[in-house]
């Protein structure tokens, strides 16, 4: 069974990650989406919002489960027995970024991370963005899944 965990903060999940995601599930038997908590980061959306949104994006799709989690993301990758980490890139200062921690990962554990190059479409969409619309007012549902919803 091939399994894969796509880690991140997903505050909130746009249409990147979904794009990401969506293009993964044929190479995998499951996809767990792990929101990893850190308490030194400030959040925009709690984290039963955020796996809501998740979770109702995902609401018909078998292979996909939403989790969080604590400490290192190849710790809780050997817990539920994944051997390969999901990410997406989207510029050159991703792939800097991501290229040292998935080295660092692979040296640590063995577990391999797989990188998919983010759509043209949504290439420049970042939860950073999102938010930053949000704090504005301006229309972020463009730039999200239809789940994301703000009262
Ligand atoms: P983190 O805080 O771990 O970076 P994010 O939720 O911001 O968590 O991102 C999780 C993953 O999704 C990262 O690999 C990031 O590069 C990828 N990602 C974010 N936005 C996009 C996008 N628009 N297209 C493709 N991948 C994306």
């Amino acid at each position: 069974m091939k399994k894969a965990v796509f880690p991140g903060s997903f505050d909130p999940i746009t249409l990147g990650h979904q794009d990401i995601i969506s293009r993964a599930l044929p190479l995998f038997d499951e996809i767990i989406i792990a929101i990893g908590i850190n308490d030194a980061k400030k959040y925009m959306f709690t984290l039963e919002e955020r796996v809501q949104f998740i979770k109702d994006t995902f609401k018909n799709e078998a292979k996909i489960t939403v989790a969080t989690y604590s400490g290192l993301t190849i710790d809780y990758c050997k817990n539920v027995g994944a051997k390969y980490m999901l990410r997406g890139l989207r510029n050159p200062a991703d792939f800097e970024f991501e290229k040292a921690i998935a080295i660092t990962n692979r040296k640590l554990s063995g577990i391999d991370t797989l990188f998919l190059l983010t759509s043209a479409e949504t290439s420049f969409i970042s939860s950073s963005i999102v938010r930053d619309v949000l704090r504005n007012g301006g229309d972020y549902t463009i730039l999200v899944p239809h789940a994301v919803r703000v009262k």
